[in-house]
């Protein structure tokens, strides 16, 4: 039993082999924090929580590295525009910083709801100037990049003359090179497919540290290179992140060690797919943007209703994560009905009545769920042998199957490791979202069953405390022949 995982720089699975027997090096690109955390943040997030979680699992220690990008993300990816964190601290009157650290808050909050465990270390590219300094004259100095008018531009048409630029996403730069060339000519680039590692900043630009080549700030690019190199070593094991990072980003910075080190830093890449809204891309200008705290409280035109932080992870969980996942409220709702049925199954081992023989056999399941996290993290499989044991379950309840003390532990075993520590799902949230009033009605209707039985037991304090109680939390209770009526007023 091993992990394969598949590894985007050669297309195909492959054996996960670390570079160091018990340690692996993982570094995920993170948000860049100048609005709130939406339904496509939440993907990566969960996704490589279910790696991070996986892999400490089999025993791994992980440094699992996850960047805040603060600094250099522009309004335009070709290197141009503004700082989409300067603008928002210019038009709020807000220090950047101040921007950063509002968003950062929110963020951290919403991946805790979603039960997304912190990274080792959320290094903020801001922090890491003086590395992507260095970073830059390593490149200079490697003669693969060149300064122009104060800032420094990667040149690909000469380091794809000695390296293979192209090799993560594919493209070939004979084609960008030909269809690139005549435009721009303003440019102070070579080509204009050149990325910035360094730009001058314009004298209105607020975020800006002194170079050697100008005022400025360090290319979009270049934070992941320096903070991977700085955390986790000039060879690391995992880097991931969406597919909408693999060009240019990762493309980029791939370019940007090989041309610094000489080598590739990465062993695996790993790539989530996208989430689409009703079959469309997700954006503000499409009016279909919806944000993680817009799900938890329904609070959005295209939503139905709110759906729990659990919901929308299992909701995410349900398809493996190089498959896109379409959004829509009867896709959400769905998810909320299984993940509802397999805690519901779970809470209810204890009433599966006790057999000399067993007829269901739990090893082999819980060997296919191991089967299935092993094969590129196929948490839909995953799931529908959590499902074949909610199964289980409810038969031996009704009386169709038989179920011995072992197997019974074990069931109880490999559900908890599954459902909660691998697939990293909450039970308390089970209840929320949609099933709220139902469980609230059911505690008072519990409370007031409690009561009636101190009556008939002539226990009159007990009654008394749990009706005075009840009218204090504004609860109008009304007895009537069958037993006691109530409502919120
Ligand atoms: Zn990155």
């Amino acid at each position: 039993m091993s992990l394969t995982v598949y590894n985007t720089l050669h297309r195909k699975k492959e054996e996960f082999v670390p570079l160091h027997p018990n340690h692996v090096g993982m570094y995920v690109c993170g948000p860049t924090v100048y609005g709130d955390g939406h339904l496509g943040h939440a993907r990566p997030a969960i996704t490589f929580d279910l790696l991070y979680r996986y892999l400490q699992h089999l025993g791994y220690k992980v440094r699992y590295v996850r960047n805040i990008t603060d600094v250099g993300h522009l309004e335009n990816d070709a290197d141009a525009g503004e700082d989409k964190i300067a603008k928002k601290a210019r038009l709020e009157e807000l220090e950047p910083m101040e921007v950063v650290q509002y968003y950062l808050n929110r963020y951290h909050k919403a991946m805790e709801a979603l039960n997304v465990l912190p990274p080792s270390i959320e290094p903020h590219a801001s922090g890491h100037i003086i590395e992507q300094i260095n970073y830059v004259q390593k490149i200079l100095d490697a003669g693969y990049a060149y300064i122009s008018n104060g800032s420094v531009y990667f040149d690909i048409e000469k380091y794809s003359k000695d390296h293979h630029y192209g090799t993560l996403s594919g493209r070939n730069v004979d084609d960008l090179l030909n269809t690139t060339r005549e435009l721009d000519g303003q440019s102070e680039k070579k080509n204009s497919f050149d990325f910035a590692l360094w730009k001058k900043a314009s004298p209105e630009h607020i975020m800006r540290w002194p170079s050697p080549w100008s005022d400025g700030f360090p290319g979009w690019h270049l934070e992941c290179s320096a903070m991977g190199q700085k955390y986790l070593g000039e060879k690391f094991d995992i880097h991931g992140g969406g597919m909408d990072l693999l060009f240019p980003h990762h493309e980029c910075e791939i370019a940007q060690s090989v041309a610094a080190q000489g080598h590739e830093c990465v062993q695996y890449w790993m790539h989530n797919n996208m989430i689409t809204i009703n079959g469309q891309k997700m954006g503000k200008s499409l009016g279909n943007f919806i944000t993680l705290d817009e799900f938890f409280t329904g609070s959005n035109s295209n939503l139905e209703k709110a759906y729990s932080p659990m919901t929308i992870r299992f909701f995410i969980l349900m398809a493996h994560y190089r498959s896109t996942v379409d959004f829509s409220n009867e896709a959400l709702q769905a998810a909320e009905k299984g993940l509802s049925r397999l805690m519901e199954a779970y809470s209810n081992i204890d009433k599966m009545k006790v057999s000399e023989k067993s007829s269901v056999d739990i090893a082999a399941l819980k060997a296919k769920m191991y089967e299935a996290m092993d094969d590129d993290l196929n948490s839909p499989i995953v799931l529908s042998h959590l499902f074949e044991a909610a199964s289980i379950i409810n038969r031996v309840i009704a009386g169709n199957d038989t179920i011995d003390q072992a197997n019974i532990e074990l069931l109880r075993e490999t559900m908890n490791l599954f459902m909660f520590d691998i697939l990293g799902l909450k039970q308390a949230d089970a209840a929320q979202g949609g099933n709220n009033d139902e469980t609230y009605g059911k505690v008072v209707d519990l409370l007031l069953e409690m009561r009636k039985t101190a009556k008939e037991n002539k226990d009159w304090g007990t009654a008394d405390l749990i009706r005075n109680k009840l009218t204090e939390l504004g609860f109008e209770l009304k007895d009537t022949k069958e037993g006691c009526d109530w409502k919120l007023s």
